[in-house]
């Protein structure tokens, strides 16, 4: 293991120019891989810059490996590959979320691994100064296990939550803030002294290991409901620094540069998502700070409330009617693969001279651009979908709002109920329509938040109870 991990370590220290000069253009590929997945019509240009900048990257590697067998190493991707094959295969789209974390956390881990790699084998690694680890390289040690071991336990809460696990309700313990500070300057504290020793004392690298291990599951617990999205994309950001440690333990240029840039689009994405959310960042990054325990919650029971019930037929005779429907999306369309029904049902709406817009909110479904993509796979016009803030105003103008899977991100207690643990979340202002459909498969189930939704029983809405597809489907028969 020691040996393998190593290999990079002793590639580079025989790096040629052409190597460098092959991971510079893995990274500036990299680099063009990540601007073209900021639009969809570039997406899969970027996608394929990706991929060639990876083989780039692995090709090299694998070619100026000196310590491991080339077949220990293709034992490993093999294994690895097989792996990975498997479960990208078995995985449900909806479960996509918690698998990214729980790969976020094998990140995390293999940087840890790697950290104390080098501490056991130092000289492997070329990081002896003398007789003992270089300082330098201690504090890229210590800050790589330590990146790595918060990376590693947050994920694994993450996953825990989104897949339903562990409660996603937030886990308040009292003091939280003051414990997650102190553990956090005992971390800096131990580096400091674990780097200006006279030898690498294990005795500080194992609390290092310990007390980040301990941060990533405090810094996780309490965060909940509507910030889960954040911390996905926080913990993406997490892995990449991560793997930019690593890079520095290694000695590989390709793995500082990917992992930086990981690093950085991941922070730059949470940051965006806590815009979007009107949370603050800082808020969010210590820790659920600003969160209290008053919230809603998965499983209350709900009042027994007057709703009003149409059928597939009832929504296309409306609809034909309607002159402007605006689509609202959401992890329910994502369950049921209702969007190529969708799509047919807003060609055939058009075709009768109805206005059609899609509605997407920035935490829709249960990943950044869940929505985004279905609806492209589903080949719906780029030029029909709209962000939140560029459509909210558009409610008032509109005959219909249809809601199709969604439930947190038009639940009007975002906006009105302080003890709700979506409150403060921009939501669409769908009740400013003339009519609401809204596809549920029951009253009973609930969003993401696990709270009620006002929506349902409003005068000028309809809940339309199927599955989305199927009810899409019959509407779809309906109107032609
Ligand atoms: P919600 O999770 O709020 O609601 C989903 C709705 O879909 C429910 O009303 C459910 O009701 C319905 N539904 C489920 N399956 C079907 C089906 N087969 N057919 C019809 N309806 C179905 O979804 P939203 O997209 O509105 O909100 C996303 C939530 O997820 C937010 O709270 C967000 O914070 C959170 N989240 C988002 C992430 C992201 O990155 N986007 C990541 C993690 C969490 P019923 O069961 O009755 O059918």
């Amino acid at each position: 293991m020691v040996s393998l991990l190593a290999s990079g370590a002793a590639s580079s220290a025989g790096t040629t120019a052409w190597v460098a000069l092959a991971y510079l253009a893995a990274g500036v590929l990299f680099i063009l891989a990540l601007r073209g997945l900021s639009s969809p019509e570039t997406s899969r240009a970027g996608n394929r810059f990706g991929m060639i900048g990876m083989l780039i990257a692995v090709v090299t590697t694998l070619v100026t490996h000196s310590i491991a067998s080339i077949y220990e190493i293709l034992i490993a991707v093999a294994i690895g590959g097989l792996i990975g094959f498997t479960i990208a295969r078995r995985i449900a789209m909806t479960a996509m979320p918690e698998l990214v974390a729980a790969f976020h956390s094998l990140v995390g881990l293999a940087a840890v691994l790697v950290g104390w790699a080098a501490f056991l084998e130092p000289g492997a690694f070329g990081l002896l100064v003398g007789d003992t680890i270089g300082q330098v390289s201690r504090v890229e040690m210590a800050l790589g296990v330590a990146i790595g071991a918060i990376t590693f336990s947050g994920s694994v809460i993450a996953f825990a939550k989104l897949s339903g696990r562990m409660s996603g309700s937030p886990i308040l313990l009292p003091m939280r803030h003051v414990i997650n500070l102190g553990t956090l300057v005992a971390i800096i504290v131990l580096t400091a002294l674990f780097t200006m020793g006279e030898i690498a004392s294990q005795d500080y690298f194992i609390a290092i290991t310990v007390l980040a291990f301990l941060v990533g599951f405090l810094l996780i617990i309490p965060i909940g409901g509507a910030d889960m999205p954040v911390v996905v994309s926080m913990l993406n950001s997490y892995s990449g620094w991560a793997a930019a440690a690593m890079g520095f333990t290694l000695g590989n240029s390709a793995m500082i540069i990917t992992g930086a840039l990981v690093g950085a689009s991941g922070a730059i994405l949470s940051y965006i998502m806590c815009k979007a959310m009107n949370r603050s960042f800082i808020s969010v990054i210590a820790g659920g700070f600003g969160a209290d325990d008053s919230g809603g919650g998965d499983g209350e029971p709900r009042e027994q409330r007057p709703y009003k019930q149409g059928s597939a037929a009832d929504a296309a005779f409306m609809l034909e009617q309607a002159e402007k429907v605006i689509i609202i999306p959401g992890y329910g369309m994502a369950v049921a693969q209702a969007q190529h029904a969708l799509r047919e049902m807003c060609d055939l709406l058009e075709e009768k001279g109805v206005e059609v817009k899609f509605a997407i909110h920035p935490v829709a479904g249960r990943m950044p651009g869940h929505m985004n993509v279905l609806l492209a796979e589903a080949s719906v016009d780029y030029d029909k979908v709209f962000e939140l803030e560029d459509i909210n105003s558009e409610f008032a103008q509109a005959d219909v709002a249809f809601i199709i899977g969604a439930n947190d991100v038009v639940n009007p207690a975002a906006k009105t109920d302080k003890s709700s643990p979506i409150y403060g979340m921009p939501v669409f202002d769908v009740d400013k329509a003339k009519q609401v459909f809204f596809i549920k498969r029951s009253m009973g189930g609930v969003g993401y938040a696990g709270v009620d939704n006002d929506v349902f029983y409003m005068d000028q809405t309809m809940m339309l109870l199927s599955d989305a597809k199927k009810m899409v489907e019959e509407i779809v028969k309906g109107l032609d």
